[in-house]
C-alpha cells in the first residue's frame, strides 16, 4: 500500500447554477462531517467557487477551478485568470481536461503554459492526460500520454510532490458509461509515475498523486482506488449527486 494520501476530485462541469450548487453543497457539508483521511477537491463552474469556499469553509473540502487562462489579465473576454481563481478561494485547478482538449481545442503548448502559471499562483494543478478509443486500439496510449506528459509538463520545476496532481483520463471512459479496468488504468498509472520520474527525479514521482478519472461511480470506486498507483479519482457525472459522491469518498477512505 503506498504511503499517497487519495484525492478524490469533483468535475462538476457545465452543471448547476449558484443555487443548485449551494443546495449540493450544503448535502455534502452533511455527508462529509467525518472525512477526514481523503483530500476532496470539488470543482465547480468559475460562477459558482463563490458561493462553494463560503459554504465549505471549516470543512475539510477544497474548491477548484476547472479552466483558467495562462495570462495574468488582460482583453481575453470569457476566461478567469490563476490570481482571480486563487483570490476567490480556490487551492486546486483542472487542466488539460479532454473536453478543453477535443472540445475547445486546447494544446498541449496551452496546457504547459497553463500549468506553471497555476504553480506560480499557489494553485495545484490537476493536470489530465488519457488517450482517445481509437489510439487505445491501435495500440498508441503510452506514445500519446508520453508526449502528453513531456510537452505539459516542459520547463516545470517542482520541489514538492504535493503541488502537483495528474489525472489519467482515458478519453474513451469519460462520461460514457465504461470505466478502464482497474488493470489496464494501473498499468497506465504506472508508466505515468516511471515518466514523472524521468521529469522530476524518482522520489518526487512517488510522492505525486495520480488520479483515474473515466466512469467512476460507487461500484467501481473501491477496485480502481485499490490498485497500487491509483491515488484517488476525479469523478465527473457521479460528483453531481451528494449520495453517489459521498460513496466513492467513502470507498476512498476504506482503501487508503
Ligand atoms: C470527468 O469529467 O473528468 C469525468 C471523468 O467524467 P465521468 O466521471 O462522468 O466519466
Amino acid at each position: 500500500m503506498s504511503t499517497r494520501r487519495s484525492i478524490i476530485g469533483g468535475n462538476w462541469k457545465m452543471f448547476k447554477t449558484p443555487s443548485e450548487a449551494a443546495t449540493t453543497a450544503k448535502a455534502l457539508k452533511v455527508k462529509l462531517i467525518n472525512v477526514e483521511a481523503v483530500d476532496v477537491v470539488v470543482c465547480p463552474p468559475a460562477i459558482d467557487v463563490l458561493p462553494l469556499v463560503e459554504i465549505l469553509k471549516e470543512t475539510n473540502v477544497t474548491i477548484g477551478g476547472q479552466n483558467m487562462h495562462w495570462e495574468d489579465e488582460g482583453a481575453f473576454t470569457g476566461e478567469v485568470s490563476a490570481a482571480m481563481l486563487r483570490d476567490a478561494g480556490c487551492s486546486y485547478v483542472i487542466l488539460g481536461h479532454s473536453e478543453r482538449r477535443h472540445v475547445f481545442g486546447e494544446q498541449d503548448s496551452d496546457i504547459n503554459k497553463k500549468v506553471k502559471k497555476a504553480l506560480s499562483a499557489g494553485l495545484t494543478p490537476i493536470f489530465c492526460v488519457g488517450e482517445k478509443l481509437d489510439e487505445r486500439e491501435h495500440g498508441r496510449t503510452r506514445e500519446v500520454v508520453k508526449k502528453q506528459v513531456a510537452a505539459g509538463l516542459a520547463g516545470v520545476q517542482l520541489s514538492d510532490p504535493a503541488d502537483l496532481v495528474v489525472a489519467y483520463e482515458p478519453v474513451w471512459a469519460i462520461g460514457t458509461g465504461v470505466n478502464a479496468t482497474p488493470e489496464q488504468a494501473e498499468e497506465v498509472h504506472q508508466y505515468i509515475r516511471e515518466l514523472l520520474g524521468e521529469q522530476f527525479s524518482r522520489g518526487l514521482a512517488d510522492g505525486i498523486r495520480i488520479q483515474y478519472g473515466g466512469s467512476v461511480k460507487p461500484a467501481n470506486a473501491a477496485e480502481l482506488l485499490s490498485q497500487e498507483n491509483i491515488d484517488g479519482a476525479l469523478v465527473g457525472g457521479a460528483s453531481l449527486d451528494p449520495e453517489s459522491f459521498t460513496a466513492i469518498i467513502k470507498s476512498a477512505e476504506k482503501v487508503n
